[in-house]
């Protein structure tokens, strides 16, 4: 495990000599002290992103150049896959099966925007048809310039490559602030790029807290782009501190995303997309389908369903076999997540089935999966995001009563709609004020399709080719061709 931050190509341990504790949630262990990064680093890491980007070779290679070291990094994450994978267990606390998607998932992304970076290319400019046929117009798309990416700890390396990715596909140069709770497979991501030769400066990856390296990362005058996964509150703190010198923004944020059941489902299978919708990850899910409304006359049996499975959930390490739900990443996490269920319970609502700590666990953050009915729809466990195994479920009487209900929030990320009529189906996806929307499904996703929230859920889409536009700036070139004068005062 690394102690040092990766700036310039080089590791460096930070000025102020400071520690980040990392636990393994599993356990409550000390594993690692990993660098704690404050402004001074912060600048240098800026600093030398700037000059990589103004006079380095990064940004002037052809997409093609830039493809060949994101295949490079793919192939180096997916040789270190287990090793990756076990780290982000002892870091995150997530089963181990999940940790294997998700490093997969990160090498694929990688490979995804090398393709991408080909296809710049391939279409280096677009002529755009004018009003006048003297000049020619031409549109050509360009690296940004320097992005300050900071990310969450849910997903730590998939997280990260749907940032670094498409920045390096595009030809960015970036600074990196993984979450101070799960900051070690970005620091690996360092190594990877020290091993394939990325020039220095064009990758720096400073571990640190949101307060004293994300904030001074978001105020940098030199940083011309944040690009953010995190909560609603930290987002607004990062657009007002990029709005001081106009950065571009993209932000993904959280959610609180309906999953509407029509009586027609079969039982068995919408308790099975329900509980992954809610309860993989810890339910530690931006996406999670944490709202579930079903339809009055199957109402009775999904709950009871529902509850029957949860018992059977296996709770444990997630390096132990079999484990499908591990430990809640870190204390302050837990106590919000087991205060938010004690709220609930207080305001009304049933615990239907969990509502605390599993019975036999003497260490490690481990929380029930919990399902709650009878909420009013102006409880705080049906408006917030608790971001926990905890799902909220309601009755709904008609389709029109499903669709006001789902979209009365302020989020609007995700939304899931299970009916064996497709037209049915693609009536209320369409009318779900929600970026992502699945149908007779919940939560799988593709680096190809685009990825991000409506409402307060965020602005902008990451992956796909909306992904790497997020790293690009759109130039327009025209040129006046006739061998004329333009007749404002010489006349032809
Ligand atoms: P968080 O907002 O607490 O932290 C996110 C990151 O921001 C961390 O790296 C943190 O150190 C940093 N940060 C904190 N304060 C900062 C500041 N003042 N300036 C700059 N950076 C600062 O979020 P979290 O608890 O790490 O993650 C959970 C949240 O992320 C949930 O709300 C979840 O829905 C959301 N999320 C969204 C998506 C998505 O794609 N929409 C994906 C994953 C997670």
């Amino acid at each position: 495990m690394r102690d040092k931050l990766f700036i310039d190509g080089k590791w460096e341990k930070p000025r102020r000599g400071g520690t980040l504790d990392v636990i393994d949630p599993a356990t409550e262990e000390v594993i690692h002290r990993a660098p704690a990064a404050t402004y001074d680093d912060i600048d240098r890491a800026v600093k030398a992103a700037r000059i990589a980007f103004d006079s380095g070779p990064w940004p002037k290679l052809t997409g093609t150049e830039r493809a060949v070291y994101l295949r490079a990094i793919a192939e180096k994450i997916e040789e270190r896959r287990h090793a990756l994978a076990r780290l982000e267990v002892t870091d995150n606390g997530k089963p181990l099966p999940e940790a294997l998607w998700d490093i997969d998932d990160a090498a694929g992304c990688f490979r995804y925007y090398a393709g991408l970076a080909e296809e710049l290319d391939a279409n280096p400019e677009e002529t755009i048809a004018v009003g006048d046929n003297r000049f020619t117009a031409r549109a050509i798309r360009e690296p940004l310039g320097i992005v300050g990416a900071i990310t969450p700890w849910n997903y730590p390396l998939l997280m990260v490559s749907w940032k670094v990715a498409p920045a390096l596909a595009a030809g960015c140069t970036i600074v990196l602030k993984p979450s101070e709770l799960t900051p070690l497979t970005a620091l690996e991501l360092g190594a990877i790029a020290e091993e394939i030769e990325l020039p220095p400066g064009v990758l720096n990856i400073i571990t640190g807290t949101g307060q004293d390296a994300g904030q001074p990362l978001t105020e940098h005058p030199l940083v011309d782009k944040l690009a953010f996964t995190g909560s609603v509150p930290t987002g607004r703190k990062v657009m007002m501190a990029g709005a001081q010198d106009i950065k571009n923004i993209s932000l993904e944020l959280g959610g609180k995303s309906p999953f509407v059941v029509f009586a027609d489902s079969d039982i068995d299978r919408a308790v099975e997309w329900i509980m992954f919708g809610i309860f993989w990850n810890q339910g530690q899910v931006c996406s999670a389908t944490s709202r579930v409304l079903v339809e009055e006359p199957i109402y009775e049996a999904v709950v009871k369903r529902l509850c029957e499975e949860v018992a059977k959930i296996k709770i444990g390490n997630g390096l132990d076999d079999g484990t499908l739900l591990g430990p809640i990443v870190s204390k302050g996490q837990y106590d919000k997540i087991l205060t938010a269920i004690d709220r609930a319970r207080q305001d009304g609502a049933t615990i239907a089935a969990g509502g605390g700590r599993p019975a036999g666990f003497n260490s490690g953050y481990f929380i029930e999966p919990t399902v709650l009915t009878d909420m009013s729809e102006d409880s705080y466990v049906w408006r917030e995001e608790i971001f926990g195994p905890v799902v909220c479920v309601k009755p709904f009487a008609d389709e029109a009563d499903a669709v006001r209900m789902a979209n009365d929030s302020r989020f609007g990320l995700a939304a899931a709609v299970m009916s064996a009529d497709k037209a049915r189906c693609e009536r209320v996806a369409r009318a779900l004020r929600a970026g992502i929307v699945w149908v007779n499904c919940s939560q799988p996703t593709f680096t190809e399709a685009p990825w991000g929230g409506y409402k307060q859920s965020g602005i902008g889409r990451e992956l796909g080719r909306w992904g790497l536009s997020n790293y690009l700036e759109t130039k327009q070139i025209t040129s006046f061709d006739a061998d004329e004068p333009w007749g404002w005062y010489i006349k032809a």
